[in-house]
């Protein structure tokens, strides 16, 4: 009877009686397309989250270079810039250290 509720995840057919517990799918071809159908589910997420972030940077630029425009507020943007960059470099180069590149 346990039996009964085995099924493929990727076609949902019954699986074969012979197969052990840890069979999730009734072939190779459907585990590997149910593996891509994954990964594709993923890269779709990134391409939004990439789409989302690339009109997110536009608005800061645009922000920023708005800013940058006034004499008054120039120098304090560069020591902004400047630190941040500084920081980000820093941190990049310890983890290549930790990487041991
Ligand atoms: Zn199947």
């Amino acid at each position: 009877m346990p039996d009964a509720a085995r099924r493929c995840r990727y076609c949902d057919e019954p699986l074969p009686p012979q197969f052990g517990p840890a069979a999730r799918y009734c072939c190779r071809a459907h585990r590997q397309r149910a593996y891509e159908a994954e990964r594709a589910k993923d890269v779709d997420s990134l391409r939004r989250q990439v789409v989302k972030l690339r009109r997110a940077l536009a608005i800061y630029e645009r922000i920023l270079e708005d800013i940058a425009d006034d004499p008054a507020c120039a120098p304090r943007v560069e020591d902004v810039l400047t630190r941040h960059i500084t920081a980000l470099h820093r941190a990049r180069r310890a983890a290549a250290a930790a990487r041991g590149e």
